[in-house]
């Protein structure tokens, strides 16, 4: 029988998670997903001053928000010191290590190390480029590198998929794994992910944090896809990706040795493709809170009304890049504030003519057997045939009228959503 697959991420909680790590978290749990394997979380806070509960409680919550569900843990590493004492008095023992002032360091032996990196291909170091380094610190806590391949080997990973910016630290630690008698991981590098200037991403470049993305209004489905081609290529053209698709086209084979680059545009892209493709129930799982954030709410949305607030949010999808689009265009709609453009009423609805077209076309519109989007159309379009002028006046005209700005969805489906009562109200401006 194969060995069984389980990967873990490991953070260390002294910060946010950042949108890299959030990618190596990513990469890890498809890979446990595709391989009927499990996902391991794992807490480094050996770091006393640096490591906080807040950090811990932060980077947990932004997993799952992005929906990365970890099958075992979180483990915590400040909760298995006597571990970690216990490894590196046997390394003592074995001869593999020796104190100094305190603490415990490696006798790193002579020769090099390889390791076949399921990324980078083969790597190898001269040891004598390493130096003796310290595995327990002399307050017993243990080093970076003591606590990782202790773990590692006691929570019997058999895949360590990470950041290349471990690659330096991996020759470190596959000597500890040889003093210790235990047989190795498969280490899979992934590529760094810089910013569109070519140098490592970082705050410079904007948001980092994958909450912060969540206030920006981004989708975690957006993000995840975005992340999930970012140093990962499927081998084909396609871009969007569910859940199902992400974890069966998931392969090591996939990852690039390139680095990747993170492009904002991009992820604004598919954020908008996700907000117009999402089920309704999901979208609202989104929306609801941020309506609620703005006074919007009202609970006739999801009951009486719940049928026009479908079709409202219908209309805005195609046009929202973020979730407060929503918020913004669905306002005029469901409050009785409008706010005019001073630029739309300039432009479209200064001239006096035009406001007496619109009375006519209110009565029009109030004479109708039937408040409909054909009728209203047909209404439309026949008075400013009668008056000889071009229909798009009275549409735009129209538009300012109703939602007080030069860019909404179409004309039609705005009055039909408004109903008669009120378009007709507002038409009579
Ligand atoms: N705690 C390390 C970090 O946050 C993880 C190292 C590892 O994955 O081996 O970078």
């Amino acid at each position: 029988m194969s060995q069984p697959i389980r990967v873990r991420f490991a953070p260390s909680p002294t910060g946010y998670l950042h949108v890299g790590s959030a990618r190596t978290a990513l990469f890890d749990w498809l890979f446990a997903r595709k391989h009927n394997g499990k996902f391991i979380l794992r807490i480094e806070d050996t770091d006393v001053e640096r490591s906080t509960e807040d950090m811990t409680r932060g980077i947990l919550e932004a997993m799952t928000w992005l929906g990365l569900h970890w099958d075992e843990g979180p483990y915590f590493q400040s909760q298995r010191l006597d571990l970690y004492q216990e490894t590196a008095e046997r390394l003592l023992s074995s001869g593999h290590a020796y104190r100094d002032e305190g603490a415990i360091r490696f006798k790193v032996p002579e020769g090099r190390v390889t390791y076949p990196d399921a990324v980078f291909g083969e790597i190898a170091v001269e040891n004598d480029t390493i130096e003796n380094f310290v595995l327990l610190r002399s307050d017993g806590h243990p080093t970076y590198h003591l606590g990782v391949v202790v773990d590692d080997i006691d929570m019997r990973i058999s895949h360590v998929i990470r950041g290349a910016d471990h690659i330096s630290n991996t020759p470190k630690q596959l000597l500890l794994y040889r003093a210790l008698g235990a047989s190795l991981p498969v280490f899979a590098h992934l590529p760094l992910i810089l910013g569109p200037d070519k140098t490592r991403l970082s705050k410079r470049h904007g948001a980092t944090s994958v909450m912060a993305y969540q206030e920006l209004g981004i989708v975690p489905e957006a993000l995840r896809n975005f992340l999930a081609l970012l140093g990962w290529s499927p081998g084909t053209d396609q871009e969007i990706f569910d859940d199902a698709e992400l974890i069966q086209a998931f392969s090591l084979d996939g990852i690039s040795k390139a680095n990747a680059s993170f492009n904002p545009d991009k992820l604004a892209w598919f954020n908008a493709q996700y907000l117009s493709r999402l089920p309704q129930e999901k979208l609202m799982l989104y929306l609801k809170p941020e309506l609620i954030k703005a006074g919007l709410w009202r609970n006739s949305l999801e009951k009486e009304e719940s049928a026009w607030f479908q079709s409202l949010i219908d209309l805005l999808r195609p046009r929202a890049k973020v979730l407060q689009d929503f918020i913004r265009q669905s306002k005029v709609f469901l409050t009785s504030d409008i706010d005019y453009d001073p630029a739309a009423v300039e432009k479209f609805l200064k001239d006096p003519k035009v406001k007496e077209y619109l009375h006519i076309l209110a009565s029009r519109l109030q004479a109708l057997p039937e408040f409909t989007l054909q009728n209203t159309e047909t209404a439309l379009r026949s008075l400013a045939d009668e008056l000889g002028i071009k229909a798009g006046v009275l549409i735009n005209a129209s538009r300012v009228a109703l939602t007080g700005q030069a860019v909404a969805p179409g004309i039609f489906d705005v009055m039909t959503l408004f109903g008669r009562e009120r378009t007709v109200a507002r038409l009579r401006i």
